[in-house]
């Protein structure tokens, strides 16, 4: 009798139901057609060629870029007690002999290699003599020379379809931008498969953003709410991650830092330690994350204004991936405006580039600075038409007040003409406040048109508008690297036109919470964790941490935190229900049940 796709989905994975469109997918790839899979992060596209390779005859070859990556995949189906393996330049000599002999002899369901261990004429003879069930090409955005994680090998991949062209492929991305998607097809000659295009929303993630006044103070309040879990924290400079990290570690969190500037050595024990620890904080510049697959990230908080929106989507799309509820959080403030647009203009790319850069900083910084709900800028900033609000982000929970500031931004882009376009905010809200020193009266500028019209506002409420200023086009920062500013073309418009000018009224600094008196950990806040069920929370959390020690694995491929948040509801009280529970295949139930079982059912 043949095994339909829902039964794997239930007796191997645990699972119930199908997400999305994964039913229509598996069952195109297990019947032999070609697809082209676009899912957000979490969407769920493991299962998408996993269940077909385990319905087709012969072995499913997936290819990953990403070393790391692989083993914690390949010991997750392990666990599920699929036939998995892999192949790459960490494996010794006798090993690789080992697993292409259990690939020669049919013994695998799955193998993931490196494509360029994939492309070599050693392993296409291999492939010849195998059968192959499909080919599952995974972070297919890698062919594209455009992105951040462009690998050359991946244009070779064609290959595959001149040599094996009757075995199905399946190429996958998390990427949603439409031109990177019309270059998998060409690059990968994908013109006859289906396309499976999903939403890139993720509804879990909530969306914060927020003005930076103190960075220190705002993180610790934020991560006060995240006690216990585990999260990554983006900061733009090494040194600003090594200080985070150390003071985040001095106030009591498990924070390690991660930047490209520490040994390989260290970098690999920190990531380690946040993939098999419980409720480590990773401070890291971007060089963290690419094939980070950790699904119980409960937050990401950037302390910088990202590089773009698709760095912003990448880096917030860590968080979640397990579907539970997750923050994305993020603070900046008017110096990295100008930061950013001082780097354009500074770059030494050409003028088509530079033009395409400024719209990407526009693009990011109209999603900070909205005034409605953030998931439909975000998501149309990929093309994608949301209807909100969400009433899930900080702008539909609490609808930002905006006010008329034509007259203040009149002022302001007047006394920066007037001074000559040569100076900075620092200096210009000086000159509208009014503030007169030696410098300014020998300059003459205390006797300029615009000295002091500005004195009604404080020098932060001044700050705010010329944020905003910048944000909106109306004021560019000069190249010089003094983040002197200009007029832009836009602000004729408003000097000369009138043309109403309304910006968001800077939320006042979060009032410093109550910090936690008693010194119990609460560890599952963003979960809903109640005070009554922490204990066994924490039991269910000890022995999956001891299970995943004794294997040296990480703890989310023993059970992730939905199926034992999923127990703890249940509260199963025999290996019948501990097998209806979500997340809790045969394999799983046989290895952990009785142990599970003997936490939830303990005597108090
Ligand atoms: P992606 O590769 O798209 O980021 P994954 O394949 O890693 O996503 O899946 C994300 C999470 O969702 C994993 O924890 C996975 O086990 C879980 N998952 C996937 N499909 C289902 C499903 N049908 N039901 C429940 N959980 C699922
Ligand atoms: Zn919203």
């Amino acid at each position: 009798m043949h095994a339909s796709s829902l039964d794997i989905l239930h007796s191997v994975f645990g699972y119930t139901a199908f997400r999305g469109q994964q039913q229509a997918i598996v069952e195109h790839v297990a019947e032999g057609g070609d697809a082209l899979v676009l899912m957000p992060t979490g969407g769920g596209k493991s299962l998408c060629y996993q269940i077909p390779a385990l319905l087709r005859q012969g072995t499913g070859i997936v290819v990953s870029p990403l070393i790391a990556l692989m083993q914690d995949q390949v010991d997750a189906l392990r666990e599920a007690g699929v036939a998995a393996a892999y192949l790459n330049s960490s494996l010794g000599a006798e090993d690789q002999r080992e697993v292409e002999r259990r690939l020669l002899a049919g013994e695998l369901n799955l193998l993931y290699v490196a494509p360029e261990r994939l492309l070599t004429q050693r392993f296409l003879g291999l492939l010849e003599r195998t059968e192959v069930a499909l080919f599952a090409i995974d972070e297919a955005h890698c062919v594209s020379q455009w992105g951040h994680d462009f690998r050359p090998e991946y244009r070779e991949l064609t290959l595959l379809h001149q040599r094996f062209p009757e075995v199905p492929r399946i190429a996958l991305t998390a990427t949603a931008d439409p031109r990177t998607r019309e270059e998998i097809v060409e690059r990968l000659a994908l013109q006859d498969a289906r396309q499976f295009m999903s939403s890139f929303d993720r509804p879990n993630i909530r969306y914060r953003v927020g003005q930076r006044h103190n960075a220190r103070r705002q993180l610790m309040e934020f991560l006060d709410g995240h006690r216990g879990e585990a999260g990554i924290v983006y900061a733009l400079s090494r040194k600003k991650v090594d200080e985070t990290a150390a003071w985040l570690a001095e106030a009591g969190f498990g924070a390690l830092p991660y930047h490209a500037g520490l040994d390989a050595a260290t970098r690999a024990g920190n990531q380690q330690r946040f993939l098999r620890e419980d409720g480590v904080v990773m401070v890291a510049t971007v060089a963290f994350g690419m094939g980070i697959d950790k699904p119980d990230v409960r937050f990401v908080a950037h302390l910088d204004l990202p590089r773009s929106m698709e760095g912003y989507y990448q880096e917030t799309g860590r968080a979640g991936r397990d579907g539970l509820p997750a923050e994305a959080w993020m603070i900046y403030g008017l110096s990295d405006v100008v930061t950013m647009s001082q780097m354009i203009a500074q770059s030494e790319s050409a003028d088509e580039r530079k033009r395409v850069e400024r719209q990407k900083l526009e693009a990011l910084l109209a999603y900070a600075e909205a005034t409605h709900c953030r998931r439909e800028v975000l998501l149309g900033a990929f093309g994608e038409q949301y209807h909100g609000p969400c009433g899930h982000c900080d702008n539909c929970i609490e609808p930002p007040k905006t006010w008329d500031a034509t007259v203040p931004a009149q002022k302001a882009l007047s006394a920066v003409y007037r001074s000559g376009q040569r100076y900075g905010s620092g200096y210009v809200i000086d000159i509208l406040r009014g503030n007169d020193n030696e410098r300014m009266r020998d300059l003459g500028h205390d006797k300029l048109s615009t000295f002091g019209i500005g004195a009604d506002m404080d020098e932060k409420q001044w700050r705010s508008v010329f944020r905003q200023l910048l944000a909106a086009g109306l004021l560019e920062a000069d190249a010089d690297g003094y983040g002197t500013l200009r007029l832009a073309r836009a602000s004729r418009e408003v000097l000369v036109g009138g043309k109403q000018v309304l910006l968001r009224e800077d939320a006042r600094p979060e009032r410093r919470s109550r910090r936690r008196r008693d010194s119990q950990v609460v560890t599952g806040s963003s979960l809903g964790i109640e005070a009554y069920e922490q204990p066994l929370w924490d039991a269910l959390r000890a022995l999956r941490s001891q299970l995943a020690k004794q294997q040296g694995v990480p703890p989310y491929v023993v059970f992730h935190d939905a199926t034992l948040l999923a127990m703890l509801r249940a509260m199963p009280a025999n290996e019948s229900e501990l097998g209806e529970v979500s997340g809790v295949g045969e394999a799983k139930l046989k290895r952990y049940g009785r142990d599970f079982l003997a936490v939830i059912n303990a005597p108090d």
